[in-house]
């Protein structure tokens, strides 16, 4: 049993999620589910851990930092958010997947810390799928220099791509820029073959990016109910 302490049905969302998930994608991989947990506090991320939680994304370093000794069931730590070179120091080492590596100087800390501690991290690399100016990553024309040059750094290893779709509600958009993402990623497959990770999808659209190819989708309101921003 779980203990409960939230209002919110936190156990009930995850195990009816990992019912909803379908075993594979497509192209027949399976789906890894990713918890966001922005703004939850410990106590909801260990109840969903208990109900078969077995991978968490921050997007915060001091969020990460405050409940990273309360969290238990030794989940994956991922992180999922835009991440200031500055504060790479305090992640080292801790974090099994880094999503959101969207500029050089990002890659460049990451590999330089992580060799200073004898750590390879592993990561991806986010593309800005929709152009959009308020989103971090590089442009889908440049993904594969990217890639180049993000593999090329020594305490790396480049595990495959990340993308956000636009909060748009045009399906047909929203399926196309999946498609191309998957296809970029078959593409870098074939260049690299540690690739293994399409982190694409989110509570609003995950069905979608798991039927385009996406093979890791990190939700956060579908299992935690809707944050309150203050
Ligand atoms: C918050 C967040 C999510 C989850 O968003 P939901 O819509 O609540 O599922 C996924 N990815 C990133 C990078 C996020 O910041």
């Amino acid at each position: 049993m779980c203990a409960k302490r939230t209002k919110i049905m936190i156990e009930e969302n995850v195990k009816k999620l990992l019912k909803e998930i379908p075993a594979a994608n497509p192209q027949g991989e399976a789906v890894t589910l990713v918890a966001a947990v922005k703004m939850q506090t410990p106590e909801a991320i260990n109840e969903a851990i208990c109900a078969g939680i077995r991978a968490i994304g921050d997007n915060h370093v001091q969020e990460f930092r405050d409940k990273y000794d309360l969290i238990k069931g030794n989940p994956e730590h991922h992180f999922i958010g835009h991440l200031q070179t500055n504060k790479v120091k305090y992640l080292i080492g801790k974090v099994d997947l880094y999503h959101s590596v969207d500029r050089y100087n990002l890659a460049e800390e990451l590999s330089r810390r992580g060799a200073a501690a004898g750590v390879v991290s592993n990561v991806l690399v986010q593309i800005n799928i929709g152009n959009e100016e308020t989103k971090g990553g590089f442009e889908l024309d440049e993904a594969a220099e990217a890639c180049k040059n993000i593999s090329a750094l020594p305490a790396l290893n480049i595990k495959g791509l990340m993308a956000m779709l636009p909060f748009i509600d045009d399906e047909s958009e929203l399926r196309r820029l999946a498609t191309l993402m998957r296809q970029k990623y078959d593409e870098l497959c074939a260049v690299y073959p540690q690739f293994e990770h399409l982190s694409m999808g989110m509570s609003g659209d995950w069905k979608l990016c798991v039927e385009c190819g996406s093979n890791m989708i990190r939700l956060g309101t579908s299992i935690f109910g809707p944050r309150h921003y203050n």
